[in-house]
């Protein structure tokens, strides 16, 4: 049993239980009281029978999960049942402890074995990030494998494993999948799952409030130490110094750390050389923007969640159009069934292209470069790259060149001064009287428009596996 001793956890769950409950319901049913802490469980005692079924029925696993927010880690509550010593007294006295009733002997004790079986969610991790619910597809092939690698083993390889890349692209969905899975099949593992922003207020406050060594024990000693986008560490130089020694702690004991970041490590600023080098230990990966076909697999998958029915062509057109990340392609689709929804209607074709008109147009720059185009355009008409860069003029080259210009202007941000940098050091006026030139073409040839749709979609498919 050794020392343990959770009563400073217990006190806070009964403080806030008071508070969420209300004096009135909590006199009635916590007239209970702290006895002992073992390495897994608290001991609590109870007055009578009747009081530890009612607690068990409707407060133990509001408390349980209290205290897994406190301490991190699971912790059961045994309800012992001991009975008033004398048998006036309907109940203990509240706070009253062990002075005002007999001391011995040890009450006899029915120990209720906590409903450790009944999974309960874990508070820090979102019951839908699981491994079930994400796709693997071009973009994140290796980054999950290694996750369900470390799922199965945590701790083994891949220490620390680190997912990183832009805004959307799956980070948290992933780490949180290898926490759910451990969850679920390793219930005995201390998994703990925060972003690197709570973790530092949770140390700037535990300095304030005198309890680091809480704050030290309680993240030291998990199984699976799970941190979302420590990017949000630069700069902060106190909770990098503690991260540290938190690293080498767990890393020593070969406990599990995984974190996400927003960029590759190399590039963080204003972060100590001795925790980059940590982080750049074990396994690092990159999530990228997902292809078309993954794309439309994801789309498909949230598809079956829900209990709305969209077609395929429209399953195309967003996957299509919107190529940035992931999170724009739910918010699309979220965005299309809220509609239909409201309005009680099909989601049709015609629907979908009305309704996401605008997401569409923000999202359409993506990925596209200039690079990206006049490779595409370069490869449509049969030129090389470097052709259609350079200074040649003749027919062949100079109306593709035109195109790819219209082309840029039309998809992308740049301004003509920057299109004529990026077209080879051009002038801007240049830019303008291409653009101005396939204007008047597109009046007078009807088969141009196709043309440069066509172009354009391989322009987009071609950022987006870029
Ligand atoms: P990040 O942390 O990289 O910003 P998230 O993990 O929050 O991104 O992912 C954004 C959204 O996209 C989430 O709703 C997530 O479920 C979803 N998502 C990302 N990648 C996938 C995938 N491969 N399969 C299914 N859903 C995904
Ligand atoms: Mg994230």
């Amino acid at each position: 049993m050794g020392s343990w001793n959770f009563s400073v956890f217990w006190d806070e769950v009964m403080n806030q239980t008071r508070s969420e409950l209300g004096d009135h319901e909590f006199a009635m049913w916590f007239n209970i009281q702290y006895d002992s802490s073992s390495e897994s469980a608290i001991t609590i005692r109870v007055p009578s029978s009747f009081y530890k079924d009612q607690l068990v029925k409707q407060y133990q696993g509001f408390l349980e999960s209290k205290l897994f927010d406190l301490a991190g880690r699971r912790i059961a509550i045994e309800f012992i049942v001991v009975k008033p010593t004398q048998s006036a007294d309907p109940a203990f006295s509240p706070q009253g402890g062990d002075g005002q009733r007999s001391p011995e002997p040890r009450p006899k004790i029915e120990v209720n074995v906590p409903a450790a079986k009944v999974k309960e969610k874990h508070s820090q991790l979102r019951s839908d990030y699981t491994f079930e619910n994400f796709v693997i597809g071009d973009n994140n092939g290796f980054a999950s494998n290694a996750a369900l690698a470390i799922s199965k083993n945590p701790g083994t390889s891949y220490n620390p494993f680190l997912i990183y890349g832009g805004v959307g692209l799956g980070k948290t969905h992933l780490m949180q999948s290898i926490g759910n899975r451990v969850w679920r099949d390793s219930p005995k593992l201390k998994v703990i799952c925060i972003t690197a922003e709570e973790f530092t207020n949770e140390f700037i406050q535990s300095i304030h409030d005198k309890t680091t060594q809480n704050f030290k024990n309680k993240y030291r000693y998990v199984d699976v130490l799970l941190i979302d986008d420590i990017h949000f560490l630069q700069n902060k130089l106190g909770s990098q110094e503690e991260l540290f020694h938190t690293f080498n702690a767990l890393y020593d004991a070969n406990k599990q750390m995984v974190f996400t970041c927003d960029r590759p490590v190399s590039e963080l600023k204003n972060l100590s050389d001795r925790l980059r080098s940590r982080f750049e230990r074990g396994l690092n990966v990159d999530l990228q923007p997902p292809n078309f076909e993954t794309r439309s697999a994801i789309l498909k998958k949230k598809i079956e969640a829900g209990r709305i029915s969209v077609p395929d062509e429209v399953i195309e057109i967003i996957a299509k159009n919107i190529s940035t990340n992931v999170r724009d392609l739910e918010a699309a689709l979220t965005k299309l069934i809220a509609y239909a929804e409201l309005v009680h209607r099909e989601i049709t074709l015609e629907i979908a292209q009305n309704q996401l008109k605008d997401v569409f147009s923000q999202s359409k720059h993506g990925n596209v470069t200039i690079d990206n185009i006049l490779r595409v355009v370069a490869d449509y008409f049969k030129l090389s790259y470097n052709d259609l860069k350079g200074k040649k003029r003749t027919k062949n080259i100079a109306l593709p060149r035109q195109i790819a210009m219209f082309i840029a202007r039309d998809i992308t941000e740049y301004s003509t001064t920057e299109l004529g940098f990026e077209f080879g050091g051009r002038d801007h006026t240049t830019v303008m009287h291409a653009c101005q030139k396939i204007e008047e073409r597109l009046k007078l040839d009807p088969n141009l428009e196709s043309t440069i749709g066509a172009i354009v979609r391989a322009i987009k498919d071609y950022s987006s596996k870029a």
